[in-house]
């Protein structure tokens, strides 16, 4: 290679994030405090694969919603020996693929199951603060469970995460719910708001008046300022519910109100994709701009029927993790990285054969220890020590190695060194686990 000639570097895609440390070390809180979560509430954890045919998200969203019209990264896979092609998609949402797997391999057929699912997914949008083209979701799906009393849990674990983050709700984060009835009564509505739509073509903008016949329930969860009060005046769902639909909407109020959890009734909730019936809720916050929803789910009971499994009630949520680390970062609420216990001092690396056995036994007692690697003087290594935000140095000079010791030196207090054996590491472990 001519050695003035420079290879220009690549660059990740754009609106997708390499997550470094000490970002990632957020991440790796969070995702602890949320299996934590989950775990006390009997959420299991599924796998699934990243990439489905791409007929999984255009019968399970639907086609006319934003996902499936413009976001998703679908293309051909090469052709096989037949010269046939499949047509494959990046997830753009979990609940689909959680739920072909289930009926793929019979998972519901004797007992409901609660899942959870942590992961990326793609969208191909206009990437902003907040929205990303990979980016990542906590989901649970509760399969197999009909009552209000599962649409209240999956809320109530959403608050107790919110809880354990510091996140203070009706401040931090607030709840709107609404109910979206049954398939019958939207019908009924939907008559009645399409008629309401061509009363109103000259406000509509140019995405409404392509919508207004296919998904005219969208249309009113607009953004544009332009039609807030069109949305505003338009005939609402709730007026059209039957007694069981209201019976539930207010099973899950009762349940919500009996732990003291405040939450708005928004008539416009309806969610982006074309799954849910009955309660739909958002967890939103007002401290992210536009970007405002933080988890987001409700009922999908049809949704399991309609990718070819038995007619299966089911509820969950999907929660957006960069905008929650993001809510967390703006209100100072972000952990700390995790510091290691003790920095190993190694002032002649010839010494390692002997110093070596000792950080083992050290890790083994569930200390974490750094070793310093490389080579340096010793006032260089102690700034290291004191950088990488140990508690202790663990000094492995000559004359603590004579006498079979190791020295023991608190980088946080002006404590003295003090020897320790390296015959008996498990001795004295202890005082350098974090308490
Ligand atoms: P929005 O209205 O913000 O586009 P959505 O209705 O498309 O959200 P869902 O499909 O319900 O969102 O996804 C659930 C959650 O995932 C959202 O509430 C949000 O926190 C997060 N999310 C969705 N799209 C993105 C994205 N492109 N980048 C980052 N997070 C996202
Ligand atoms: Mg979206």
């Amino acid at each position: 290679m001519s050695d003035n000639r420079k290879v220009q570097p690549l660059q990740a895609v754009k609106g997708m994030n390499d997550i470094l440390p000490p970002e990632s070390a957020r991440w790796e809180a969070l995702e602890a405090t949320m299996r934590g979560v989950l775990q006390r509430y009997g959420y299991s954890n599924v796998r699934v694969p990243i990439v489905e045919p791409t007929a999984l998200f255009v019968r399970g969203i639907g086609e006319v919603t934003d996902i499936v019209e413009k976001e998703m990264y679908a293309f051909e896979d090469r052709a096989d020996k037949h010269g046939q092609a499949e047509h494959l998609t990046l997830r753009p949402e979990g609940t689909a693929g959680v739920v072909r797997a289930m009926i793929e391999h019979s998972y519901l057929r004797d007992s409901p199951r609660r899942l959870y699912y942590v992961g990326p997914m793609f969208r191909r949008e206009k990437p902003q603060k907040g929205r990303y083209r990979q980016f990542h979701q906590m989901g649970i799906e509760a399969l197999g469970f009909a009552g209000p009393d599962v649409d209240a849990e999956v809320i109530l674990l959403a608050r107790t995460l919110w809880r354990e983050l510091g996140l203070k709700e009706g401040e931090d984060v607030s709840l709107e719910i609404n109910c979206l009835g049954q398939p019958d009564e939207r019908a009924a509505h939907r008559a009645a708001l399409i008629a309401y739509l061509e009363q109103h073509r000259d406000v509509l903008d140019e995405e409404a008046q392509r919508r207004m016949y296919a998904n005219p329930l969208r249309v009113l969860d607009t953004k544009n300022p332009a039609m807030q009060a069109m949305a505003e005046g338009a005939p609402k769902l709730l007026d059209f519910l039957g007694a069981e639909s209201l019976a539930h909407f207010n099973g899950v109020k009762a349940l919500l109100d009996a732990v003291g959890l405040a939450y708005r009734i928004n008539p416009r909730l309806v969610r982006g994709l074309d799954y849910y019936n009955l309660t739909v809720f958002e967890w939103v916050t007002d401290k992210l701009g536009a970007q405002g929803t933080v988890c987001a789910g409700g009922r999908y009971d049809g949704l399991v029927e309609q990718l070819g499994g038995k007619a299966t009630p089911a509820v969950g949520f999907g929660m957006g993790l960069e905008r929650l680390l993001l809510l967390l970062e703006t209100l100072g609420l972000q952990s700390p990285a995790a510091a290691p216990d003790a920095y190993a001092i190694v002032p002649d690396p010839a010494e390692l054969p002997r110093i070596l056995p000792t950080l083992e036994a050290l890790r083994a007692e569930g200390v974490a220890v750094q070793m310093h690697a490389g080579g340096g003087s010793f006032k260089s290594q102690f700034k290291k020590a004191d950088a990488s935000g140990a508690r202790f140095a663990l000094v492995f000079g000559g004359d603590e190695l004579a006498r079979g010791e190791v020295g023991l030196k608190s980088l946080r207090t002006g404590a003295e060194q003090v020897g320790r054996s390296l015959a008996s590491v498990a001795d004295w472990a202890a005082e350098l686990r974090t308490a």
